[in-house]
């Protein structure tokens, strides 16, 4: 990885052409850059990331997002959907690494890997810039600390029409491995937005939408509320410890799940995508529906 900015960050490709690399080693400096993006460190100093699979690849090219470096198997190049990704790389000015299927293995952690690896620049947005039109919905997280959790959640925001997804405090990063793993492509869909709690209670207040909170201790069952009459954002708690206080409070109500059973509580996934469901019933219909 090459063209680093002052402040360590990469700059974005020239319009020129990029390199094309073969590589064998996993001890090449290159690939060691590479493998450092399994770190949440090496992401953070780079603001790179990395995303597996061919599927993933198109999907963020194809959604506009900018490719860094491409890792391709060289013995799969013959197969021409890879191989059109790899020219797609080069000409925007991008490198491609072609390699062997131990180096590949290496930077994914993986001993069966994909063919091809894609290192992204990740990119996240401010609330501000969504547009949530009459009865948009927005999930918003507090300190969710699970990547498989926020991965399924991210994922399901994108198949139910979610606006976006807003990670409050301090949380776990939604550009790790297992994180982009686990949302099957939607990290490259959904609009993803950071907030201190305090910035987006100083949000919330301007918002004349509904908040509505999900609590163990809420009062209204959770197919109460009219979401879809207007703009709505789904508060979620933390795994273990629900929300503070203070989210909790500027909620506009309380909902909850009902259970039976003795499990205490449902996953954070699990209640995240009933309430998701729940909000956009209305808006959601089989395509053969009459
Ligand atoms: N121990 C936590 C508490 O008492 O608040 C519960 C944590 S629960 C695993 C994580 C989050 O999932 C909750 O904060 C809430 O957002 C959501 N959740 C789980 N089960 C729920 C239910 N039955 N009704 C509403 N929200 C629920």
């Amino acid at each position: 990885m090459t063209n680093k900015a002052d402040n360590g960050h990469r700059m974005a490709p020239t319009s020129a052409p990029g390199r094309v690399k073969e590589i064998t080693s996993i001890s090449n400096p290159i690939i060691k850059d590479i493998r450092n993006l399994a770190l949440r460190k090496g992401r953070e100093e780079t603001g790179l990331f990395m995303a597996e699979g061919l599927k993933l690849v198109l999907d963020a090219l194809d959604s506009g997002w900018q490719i860094d470096t491409l890792i391709v198997a060289r013995n799969q190049l013959h197969n021409p959907v890879l191989s059109k990704a790899a020219a797609r790389t080069v000409a925007s000015g991008a490198d491609l690494l072609e390699v062997s299927d131990k180096v590949l293995a290496a930077v994914t952690r993986r001993d069966n890997p994909q063919s091809a690896v894609g290192v992204f620049r990740q990119q996240t947005t401010t609330i501000g810039k969504l547009d949530l039109g009459g009865d948009g919905v927005l999930v918003a997280l507090d300190r969710v600390r699970d990547p498989g959790n926020l991965g399924t959640i991210l994922r399901t925001a994108d198949a139910a029409g979610v606006k976006g997804v807003v990670l409050i405090g301090d949380t776990v990063d939604p550009f790790s491995l297992e994180t982009v793993r686990a949302t099957m492509g939607s990290i490259f869909a959904v609009p993803i937005i950071r907030m201190s709690e305090g910035a987006f209670l100083g949000w919330r207040a301007g918002f004349k939408g509904l908040v509505a909170g999900t609590h163990m201790a809420g009062t209204t069952d959770f197919r109460e509320p009219a979401y879809n009459k207007q703009q709505t954002v789904l508060l979620m708690g933390n795994e273990q410890a629900g929300l503070t206080e203070g989210l909790a409070k500027a909620c506009d109500v309380l909902v909850r799940i009902p259970q039976s059973g003795k499990a205490d509580s449902l996953n954070l996934a699990i209640a995240t995508g009933l309430m998701i469901f729940e909000a956009r019933r209305a808006s959601l219909q089989l395509d053969n529906a009459g």
